[in-house]
């Protein structure tokens, strides 16, 4: 099969293919693949031997060539698992007259953040923290203030299931619609995306403030969300939920709340933003950083700010590599205390658990439900995103997904409910999946309502439309009607 894709896409290809240095199988060139392979995987549990790898790996140096590979998957009935890897199409392009850029589909967010404030310091693109991820939807520090990722983006060109290259004028409003938010690997393969650029001040200021639950970190987390969802837009104030050994009793743990913060303005005009919204966090001018908004995204991302923001073109994760299970819900009520203090116990049970509580409000409150797929949108108070960590690979693993199932369940009463709303980029796969042998509506409901709420039939319309026969599909795809 290895041999006749080659032969196949050479045959399709008016610029030649450099297969030696882009093309990877176990059989032909087995630790190139191995490595190649391991190093864009942001989850270890995904390399472990019980999990199914790819049987190859292409990593077209030209879009022709990702055409080709449309095109020769088809023609041969190609079934594989196959990974198109597009690290080599990375090209930015950065028009600040325009206040737009075009991006190529393999660039990680930290470059498109890079390339940005190299031609502008006040402008900005509202996408996501971790700097080594692509461009794909995402929430960042500026959503309050502007969306998501896929609330700015203005055109994309796509390569659809029949090899054709489309623009947005020539894939229509429905299919445009689908890939901002409607989960990747389901309708084409993205070549560019054109994106919004944003304004940001010349000055931005950061702040990290932690509170134990011996310092009142309860009461103060109960206060923030009263008041991050409806706090200054210009203000991203996340809390940083992880365990820690209590300064008060050595042999005890705690619990730690890290209010993680970017304000878009000087530090002058955010202490006294705070003084009136939230003077229980006790912010004072010693915690607070004025700096660039590019040197924030480092800060955010737990960098040094003086790193060199060159940093940002390595395209690796700024944390280490680890095995991790994640979930998530949105909150629309404010979590009681007493509740609070029940979930501390659990929580404290686990080796290294964490919470992010994301607030939402401001901008995305303003953004209806169905302008993109992403539904989660007025009402929402935050989101949280739960995730346990370990290294000791399949050893512990069971007991750390136990843990992690558990504290979901125990988290119901207080979270979104009918449906119990998540966010379809922490893809997870206890939520469902779909059959080896094919998708059903029903089946695929079960996890497609949780992400995209009422937006999720007009996703499943769109796909049987441009991808009657499914052949982008994995395991949380959007299936088609008429597939079985
Ligand atoms: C460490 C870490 C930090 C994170 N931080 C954030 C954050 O700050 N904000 C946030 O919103 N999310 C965050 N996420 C979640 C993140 O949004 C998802 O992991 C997302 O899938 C990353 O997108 P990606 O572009 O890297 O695509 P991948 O993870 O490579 O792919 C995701 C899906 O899209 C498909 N796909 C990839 N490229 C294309 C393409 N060109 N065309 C069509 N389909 C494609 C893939 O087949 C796959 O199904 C984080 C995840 C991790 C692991």
């Amino acid at each position: 099969m290895e041999e006749s894709f080659k032969l196949c896409l050479t045959h399709h290809s008016t610029i030649p293919i450099p297969f030696s240095s882009s093309f990877y199988s176990p059989n032909s060139n087995s630790s190139a693949f191995t490595s190649i392979l391991e190093s864009t995987a942001q989850n270890q549990r995904y390399l472990l031997p019980s999990v199914p790898k790819p049987e190859f790996i292409f990593t077209p140096p030209h879009e022709s060539h990702v055409r080709a590979s449309v095109t020769c998957a088809k023609e041969l009935g190609i079934e594989a698992f196959m990974v198109l890897d597009l690290r080599k199409l990375r090209e930015v392009k950065v028009e600040i007259a325009d206040n737009s850029a075009w991006i190529q589909a393999g660039a990680t967010i930290g470059e498109v953040y890079y390339r940005i404030a190299e031609k502008s310091s006040v402008h900005a693109f509202p996408a996501g923290l971790c700097t080594s991820l692509g461009v794909g939807g995402a929430y960042g520090t500026l959503m309050r203030k502007y969306g998501l990722g896929a609330d700015n983006v203005m055109d994309a060109k796509i390569v659809d299931v029949n090899g054709r290259i489309l623009d947005r004028a020539a894939m229509g409003e429905d299919l445009f619609w689908a890939i901002r938010g409607g989960g990747g690997g389901s309708f084409g393969i993205i070549l560019w995306w054109k994106i919004k650029l944003v304004p940001v001040p010349p000055i931005v200021t950061v702040f990290t403030v932690t509170k134990t639950l011996e310092q009142g970190a309860t009461k103060l987390l109960h206060r923030w969300q009263h008041v991050a969802p409806n706090i200054d837009e210009n203000l991203f104030l996340r809390v940083l939920i992880q365990i820690a050994n209590s300064t008060v009793n050595s042999r005890q743990k705690t619990v730690t709340t890290s209010y993680n913060a970017v304000f878009l303005g000087d530090s002058q005009t955010l202490l006294n933003l705070m003084k009136r919204s939230f003077p229980e966090l006790g912010l004072t001018e010693r915690e607070c950083l004025e700096t660039s908004w590019i040197k924030s995204v480092l800060y955010v991302a737990g960098l040094p700010i003086d790193t060199p923001t060159q940093i940002l073109l390595q395209g690796k994760p700024t944390t280490p590599k680890v095995y991790f299970k994640a979930k998530s819900d949105f909150v629309r009520q404010v979590i009681p205390k007493k509740a609070l203090n029940k979930l501390w116990e659990v929580f404290l049970q686990e080796d290294e658990p964490v919470m992010i509580w994301n607030s939402y409000g401001g901008m995305m409150s303003r953004i209806s439900e169905s302008s993109t797929p992403f539904p989660h949108r007025k009402g929402t108070l935050y989101m949280i995103q739960y995730v346990n960590v370990w290294v000791d690979g399949e050893k512990s693993m069971a007991k750390h997904m136990d843990w992690i199932r558990k504290f979901y369940e125990l988290m119901g009463p207080y979270v979104s409910k009918f449906p119990r709303e998540a966010y379809v980029n922490y893809k997870d796969l206890d939520l469902g999946m779909n059959s080896s042998n094919g998708t059903s509506y029903l089946r695929a409901y079960g996890w497609g309502y949780k992400y995209f709420k009422g937006n999720f039939n007009r996703l499943v319309k769109v796909k049987s439309k441009v991808d009657p026969h499914n052949f982008f599909r994995h395991e949380q795809s959007i299936p088609p009607i008429i597939a079985s």
